[in-house]
């Protein structure tokens, strides 16, 4: 299929590319990686008059130390993250996550920008960023602002990021020694998550976990913290026993899609078992 014609527009700064999308925000679209937003446009299920391609922009690659946080450049791939020796030391999520992302080709061209602006409910790296309390930069005509990823995803494709706004960059934490997995359950046809559990425990001296963030991608309409799940590990020793009846709370208060790929009890049972599965790899190291 071929796409409907557009104005193509490759700007060198982020001035340009906010300029542009000011004077265009009723009907243009950024490109990234192109990794979604090329199908959608070849099968015409979105059709701009404007684009404009940022992956000329300097500004917006590379990532960066800054105290105890890491800076990720909107257009950082995911292949990068995935191989990245710095997020491997500091930030080990990233990259468990990156890796289970589609194939090599996906990997090489798809961008952290891009997964978390589309705002994929099946996107792994949404599942990731929410364990991480990441914090999201979206920069327009007015500046920028730095966004809470759990304030930044609404629903199906849908963010609070206005169309004349670009993400920029991801704020993520140096996690340092605390445990961290990501694991999936997806057909192999697609690649996508069914259900995607990121897992990041802090545990004390004494083998106690003294904080649990769980993110959860593939299940609803959003990727989301599973709270009851955190509340459920806190403050206690984790065993078998209590991560089985902890993972039984991942869906709770959930509205859980039903979709091709399963029920809404498959996936809820799905989730059950990921979420335990998870928290055991991740207490593995
Ligand atoms: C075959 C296939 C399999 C895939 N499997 C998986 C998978 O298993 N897991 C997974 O998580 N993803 C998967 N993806 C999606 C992939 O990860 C995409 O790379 C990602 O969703 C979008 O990143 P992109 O850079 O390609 O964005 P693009 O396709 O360029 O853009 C996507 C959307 O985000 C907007 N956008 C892009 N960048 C920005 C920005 N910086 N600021 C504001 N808006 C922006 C665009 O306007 C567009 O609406 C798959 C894709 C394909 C084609």
């Amino acid at each position: 299929m071929i796409p409907a014609s557009f104005e193509y527009y490759a700007p060198r700064s982020l001035g340009e590319a906010v300029s542009y999308l000011a004077s265009h925000r009723d009907d243009v679209k950024i490109l990234s990686g192109g990794q979604s937003l090329m199908p959608l446009l070849k099968m015409r299920l979105s059709k701009p008059a404007y684009i404009v391609d940022i992956g000329r922009i300097p500004e917006l690659d590379g990532i960066k130390e800054a105290g105890d946080q890491l800076i990720i450049g909107a257009l950082v791939t995911h292949a990068q993250i995935e191989f990245s020796e710095l997020l491997k030391r500091k930030c080990p999520l990233l990259p468990q996550t990156a890796t289970t992302i589609a194939d090599v080709q996906v990997r090489n061209r798809g961008t952290i920008g891009g997964s978390i602006a589309h705002a994929d409910p099946a996107g792994d790296l949404p599942a990731a960023i929410m364990a991480l309390d990441a914090e999201i930069q979206c920069t327009g005509p007015n500046g920028e602002r730095w966004v809470k990823c759990r304030e930044f995803f609404l629903g199906l494709l849908m963010s609070v990021l206005e169309p004349d706004e670009i993400v920029t960059a991801i704020k993520v934490p140096v996690t340092g020694a605390d445990k961290t997995a990501y694991l999936k359950a997806a057909p192999r046809s697609s690649g996508f998550a069914v259900v995607g559990v990121a897992v990041r425990l802090a545990l004390d001296a004494g083998g106690t976990c003294s904080r649990a963030a769980i993110g959860i991608t593939g299940v609803t309409d959003k990727a989301y913290r599973a709270a009851h799940v955190e509340q459920t590990l806190t403050g206690k020793k984790l065993d078998a026993k209590l991560i089985e009846a902890a993972a039984a709370e991942a869906t709770r208060n959930i509205d859980v899609i039903e979709d091709i790929n399963g029920s809404g009890e498959y996936r809820t049972q799905l989730t059950h078992v990921y979420v335990a599965r998870a928290i055991e790899a991740a207490l593995r190291g």
